[in-house]
């Protein structure tokens, strides 16, 4: 494999004396990553005394060189900037691959051969977000090693060196790795929706190198998000990709999160194949080769998931929702494939194991594009329920965890059993329900599926209850209310 030719520049154009490292507030280190909200609680200064800090850490491990990319937000180049400062300042080497999908940090990672890396992102998460990633050994960060980072921060206590800064386009090795693993059978007619995310570019590059006709839908990068939030997981964002998929008779459409490591599908028919279908028709395709394999799934996809998979001679396991939490159990299981409802989908099979919205989709393509059926066939073929997509309910960061802990101990379900992976899924006989703690929200995600609509209600209408006798003022999107219902106040 040939390596790009490489630049070296000198460090980006920030100020040293402007920066000197500052106290990184708690709440900005996550389960699995870093985010905070621009300007409130994470600004240049805080990414500078971050990139300090990740530096000095790794400095303790013997790494050295960092891969460092960013995504399309309005705030990611300043704050990309003051890392790298702060990264190099530390002694690390900065290979910056410049704005590009999560998809390409990672797949960077691995074609560079350089273990660590970071990517400025906020993710599906509002403008107003921004954030980090973070790769050490080419895994996500576990929670104990970002709280040391936290730690090392507070204390102020940073190994200090002199490292270089090397600018590196890696899109063109991107495109051709994954063109030379991918075939389509036959072309497709796509729309390609990026949401003015940084996903855009590339997608389209890589789908027309594919042969596909594409259409774009807001795929120049934008970081006001001007048409719709790049979020692919709730309906409304999928409405524009749905009626352009209709107006230009296209074959399918493909919606990516504003990062591009997650995605979002639509028929011909403007009907969501929402990623647990998805992660159906993926299971049945990787184990009609590799029979017996393990494929895991998170705690807000479909029942019926777990029954495609075993019916394709399968072992799907449920795991907790978090694409750091995913990978990890895909290392301990050896797992050939795992999927979040969210849309993140990881391939260890002919891949790296990374969530990469744009690759799934090629991956998507060329599975539909060699079955012998129509389209609409394979889509009818895949069991379907009535089921809601995630509901958020909002509530206070200090608030949920504690919320769910009041929930879990009221608990008192006589037919039902109750899944404590992740928050609650209470199963019942003819359907569940979910409310957990975003990871990265200030809110609780509820999910339902059931086998009929009425089924649906009485769940919703249970969960509904049991949350407002937990916290009488939460706001419940999915609960109709009844005026007559008893809620009982703790
Ligand atoms: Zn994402």
């Amino acid at each position: 494999m040939s390596t790009p030719i490489a630049t070296k520049v000198a460090l980006a154009q920030v100020d040293i004396n402007n920066f000197n490292p500052v106290l990184c507030p708690r709440e900005i280190f996550r389960a699995y990553d870093i985010r905070g909200i621009v300007d409130e609680n994470l600004t240049p200064a805080i990414a500078y005394t971050l990139g300090l800090a990740v530096g000095t850490r790794a400095h303790q491990e013997n790494m050295t060189h960092f891969v460092v990319a960013r995504d399309g937000r309005l705030s990611s180049p300043a704050l990309t900037d003051a890392l790298i400062l702060g990264l190099t300042r530390s002694g690390m080497t900065v290979t910056d691959i410049g704005a590009v999908p999560s998809g390409v940090l990672y797949f960077a990672c691995h074609y560079l051969n350089i273990g660590a890396g970071i990517m400025v992102t906020g993710s599906h998460n509002p403008k107003a977000y921004n954030g980090f990633k973070i790769l050490f050994h080419f895994n996500a960060l576990s929670e104990k090693v970002l709280q040391q980072i936290y730690a090392i921060s507070a204390a102020q206590q940073f190994h200090y060196g002199s490292g270089q800064v090397i600018k590196q386009d890696v899109g063109f090795a991107y495109l051709d790795t994954i063109a030379q693993k991918i075939n389509l059978k036959r072309p497709l007619k796509i729309v390609c929706d990026a949401g003015g995310g940084i996903a855009g570019p590339l997608a389209l590059a890589l789908y027309e190198k594919l042969g596909c006709e594409v259409i774009p839908l807001y795929c120049e990068v934008d970081g006001h998000f001007s048409h719709h939030h790049p979020n692919p997981s709730q309906l409304e964002n999928l409405q524009d990709l749905i009626a352009k998929v209709k107006i230009t008779q296209a074959d399918l459409g493909l919606a990516f999160d504003g990062d591009g490591d997650r995605l979002g599908v639509v028929t011909a028919q403007g009907e969501i194949i929402w990623p647990d279908r998805q992660l159906m028709l993926f299971a049945q395709d990787v184990l009609s080769r590799h029979p017996g394999a393990t494929i895991l799934y998170d705690v807000k996809c479909s029942r019926h998931l777990a029954q495609v998979v075993q019916a394709a001679g399968g072992c799907a396991q449920m795991v907790r929702t978090g694409h750091s939490f995913v990978k990890a159990a895909l290392k301990e299981t050896g797992a050939i494939l795992a999927g979040e409802m969210s849309g993140h989908v990881f391939f260890t099979e002919d891949w790296y194991g990374f969530d990469d919205g744009l690759y799934t989709g090629a991956r998507l393509m060329e599975l539909l594009t060699r079955d012998v059926r129509t389209l609409n066939q394979i889509w009818q073929s895949l069991p379907n329920s009535i089921n809601t997509p995630e509901i958020n309910i909002e509530i206070a960061d200090a608030e949920k965890f504690i919320t769910l802990e009041k929930l879990l101990a009221s608990a008192n379900f006589l037919d039902a059993t109750l899944i404590t992976l992740d928050g609650v899924r209470v199963e019942f006989a003819q359907g569940w329900g979910l409310v957990r703690a975003s990871n990265t929200m200030p809110c609780l995600v509820t999910r339902f599926e059931a086998e009929t609509q009425l089924h649906l209600e009485q769940i919703q209408m249970q969960i509904g209850l049991w949350l407002l006798s937990i916290k009488s003022d939460l706001h419940l999107p999915f609960y109709k209310g009844d005026e007559d219902a008893e809620i009982t106040h703790t």
